[in-house]
């Protein structure tokens, strides 16, 4: 994870031969400073694959896409492509269907709605080499057909957006606080640990919760939901959390 939260959002997926940015929600300056922390630049990037238009996704991509040096082919959904503003550029897109399966080089990717208030949002399935990661931000409840998108994931990103309580008596105005707790907002902490104390798949030996409100939450209340649903499964997922400001841990397979 590259970065993660309201205000910007970027992750990159590699195989030896294939590198995807899932999401290009920093400016093109700080995207090439957290890949080059990792060893990575954009130059190398074979794909970039958008969620949805949410500024916190794409407020990069244009600029992205003008770049001469950067070679990557961005993959969005038909209906997501027009809810950007690409300025004079004719983007190197490679429009998909929501639900489509994709291959990206030797990356195998199956595509998901989501239920989220944008155009035409996704989540994603990525399978290479025997590994299953999963990534559902973005989404105001789990519905059955993405848990079962979930299922025997390696490592999964799961969003942990608001504690409902905070949210609640926070400085967001009202209108706002229905629209994050609604059926098309984000994923509370509550909400999260329901999934976990329920339907995480045991495969998943990396959980990393991502998407925290900044205003709305706090890691060490994230963690406490996590651990205490963890434990009442009786599961030994390794937890982290994905921050705002600087790249996650490289998880490795
Ligand atoms: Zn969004
Ligand atoms: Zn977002």
């Amino acid at each position: 994870m590259l970065a993660s939260g309201s205000s910007g959002n970027a992750a990159l997926l590699a195989t030896d031969n294939t590198r995807i940015l899932v999401d290009a929600g920093l400016s093109m300056k700080e995207l090439a400073k957290r890949l080059a922390s990792i060893g990575e630049n954009l130059e190398a990037l074979d794909a970039i694959l958008i969620t949805h238009e949410h500024s916190d996704h794409v407020s990069g991509l244009p600029v992205l896409a003008r770049n001469k040096k950067i070679a990557a082919t961005i993959y969005m959904t038909r209906l997501t492509a027009p809810a950007i503003d690409w300025g004079e550029t004719e983007p190197r897109l490679e429009p998909f269907q929501a639900g489509a399966r994709l291959r990206i080089g030797d990356i195998d990717v199956q595509s998901f709605g989501i239920p989220h208030d944008a155009i035409d949002p996704v989540g994603f399935a990525f399978e290479a080499e025997g590994v299953r990661i999963g990534v559902a931000t973005d989404l105001g409840y789990i519905p059955e057909s993405i848990k079962f998108h979930l299922r025997r994931t390696d490592l999964l990103l799961l969003e942990a957006n608001h504690d409902l309580d905070m949210l609640k008596v926070g400085p967001y105005p009202w209108s706002v606080k229905q629209r994050v707790m609604s059926r098309v907002g984000h994923l509370s902490n509550l909400v999260m640990a329901e999934f976990l104390a329920q339907d995480l798949d045991s495969s998943t030996n990396n959980l990393v919760l991502g998407h925290l409100s900044e205003q709305n939450n706090h890691p060490a209340i994230v963690s406490m939901f996590a651990t205490q649903a963890l434990a009442q499964r009786g599961l030994a997922t390794r937890m982290s959390i994905a921050a705002q400001n600087s790249p996650s841990e490289v998880f490795r397979f």
